[in-house]
């Protein structure tokens, strides 16, 4: 789904009202009628509320589902001669994920979180990712949570669960994925665990750091494959020494940035994606970490054909060496993600998996061709999420690497990245990344000597 953020700056204050009340409404109500969003949004007069509704309609952000619970069903045709009575009360709006996508943008806006925004740069299976900029110029990345955008085909067990969801469920899981990738990316930051910087969360959306890296699945080769190897399995057990597992823990998710260190360049990992992240206390804890280390195992191996000579690590060995009054899991659930929660969203991500079955690799820097361009209006794609999604990224599994580490004599650092000509078209400064102020923001004096001159001009006494 694009991020068409051209109708933004043309909201007004009531609009914005009207949208913020769908969005109230929707959390107790599948869509929302027309006489709660007036109240909701606490406007005077009906009309003034019918023309905000009509205006957010027209640009996809809210959408009209007519009679969705009741409909009409004529009595002769109905075989068990139930009548089911006509209620035209029925009609009603609910919030599209553009609207969502526009609240979460102005209140990061409105935060002064974010003042532009920029190209796509990645698509996950389950999230857009953005450039952003904020108003003192520092670049950041969005990254949207779109739960349900997956393919049914690519999900063998549990379809029902998927189909059975309406929209504003998926919206909820994806408000939940947000959450908790911040709440455990502000804890792992605050310990110093290489992740990028959280800066906000707002409904769906996170806000964070740019990493200017590539994920590992982009590097073709490095000239001391096991220094990066023991590092990683150093990061998967100082996690769980600290009563965290990653859970998705592979090539994509692995961004591998360019620092330079007493005038020496290397190579460091920094780990992304966490709204599969458990506790070792979790019942398949043993599972999950064996399969971040598998995953690590299998890559090295596949890629850059290393194999290590050292077993594991073990979940046992790390727990042996854990400090149980610096667990980090606990820090999470008291931060306001609770088991709950997590609870929710885990059932979600036990029938869809993570990354290791998605297509996201090949999405950064001119790969931008993997960007879903469907489309919020169509009302069918909409309540079925499955037709949202387009079918990208069958056979990318294969797809070549496009940078390479090559130079041994830094293999003390692991090496500088070299890039090849397939990089061409990564954006080399601000400008390139396409970044546009998401709003220029409203002085309300300038609005209202706007609205002055134009009644003056129809020929209003004022
Ligand atoms: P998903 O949950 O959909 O897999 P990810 O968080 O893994 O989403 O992000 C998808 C891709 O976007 C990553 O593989 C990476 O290329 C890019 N990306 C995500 N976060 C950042 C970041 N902070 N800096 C730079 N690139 C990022
Ligand atoms: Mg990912």
């Amino acid at each position: 789904m694009k991020l068409d953020i051209s109708a933004l700056r043309y909201l007004t204050s009531e609009d914005w009202r009207v949208l913020q009340a769908v969005e109230q409404g929707s959390k107790n109500h599948e869509l929302v009628p027309t006489p709660l969003i007036q109240q909701l949004a606490g406007l005077r007069g009906g009309s003034g509320v019918h023309k905000c509704i009509s205006a957010l309609a027209k640009v996809g952000l809210i959408a009209k589902v007519k009679n969705a619970k009741c409909r009409l069903v004529e009595p002769q045709r109905c075989r068990a001669h139930i009548l089911i009575t006509w209620c035209p009360s029925d009609d009603g709006y609910r919030l599209t994920y553009g609207g969502l996508d526009y609240l979460a943008l102005n209140t990061h806006r409105k935060a002064s979180a974010i003042y532009s925004l920029g190209n796509q740069i990645g698509v996950g299976k389950e999230s857009d990712i953005y450039i952003t900029a904020s108003p003192d110029g520092r670049q950041l990345v969005l990254k949207l949570h779109r739960l349900g955008r997956i393919s049914f085909r690519t999900v063998k067990a549990n379809r029902d669960y998927l189909r059975k969801r309406s929209t504003g469920s998926w919206m909820y899981l994806s408000r939940l994925a947000a959450q908790k990738e911040h709440a455990f990316m502000c804890i792992l930051y605050r310990e110093g665990f290489p992740v990028p910087e959280p800066v906000a969360w707002s409904r769906h959306t996170l806000l964070m750091e740019f990493i200017d890296s590539f994920p590992l699945r982009m590097i073709e080769s490095i000239p001391n494959p096991g220094k990066l190897y023991v590092e990683l399995m150093d990061m998967i057990v100082e996690l769980a020494k600290r009563g965290l597992i990653h859970g998705d823990f592979n090539e994509f998710n692995i961004l591998i940035k360019e620092k330079t260190v007493n005038g020496k360049i290397r190579l460091e990992p920094i780990m992304i994606d966490f709204p599969q992240t458990v506790s070792t206390n979790h019942a398949n804890a043993q599972m999950y970490f064996d399969r971040d280390v598998a995953c690590v195992k299998r890559y090295f191996e596949r890629r850059f054909k290393y194999t290590s000579d050292e077993p594991g690590p073990f979940l046992a060995d790390a727990l042996k060496d854990a400090d149980p009054g610096r667990r980090l899991d606990v820090e999470v659930e008291a931060s306001g993600f609770s088991k709950k929660m997590a609870k929710e969203l885990e059932q979600y991500v036990e029938v869809v998996g993570g990354d290791q079955t998605e297509s996201d690799g090949a999405s950064v820097f001119g790969h931008g061709d993997a960007v879903d361009e469907d489309d919020e209006d169509d009302e069918d794609e909409e309540n079925d999420p499955g037709l949202e999604h387009s079918e990208r990224g069958a056979g990318e599994e294969d797809a070549p690497p496009i940078c390479q580490v090559d130079d041994p004599d830094l293999e003390e650092h692991l090496g500088s990245l070299s890039v090849d000509d397939n990089l061409a078209a990564k954006p080399a400064s601000d400008a390139d990344y396409g970044l546009v102020p998401i709003a220029l923001p409203q002085d309300p004096d300038v609005v209202a000597e706007k609205v002055r001159t134009k009644k003056r001009a129809s020929g209003w006494a004022i």
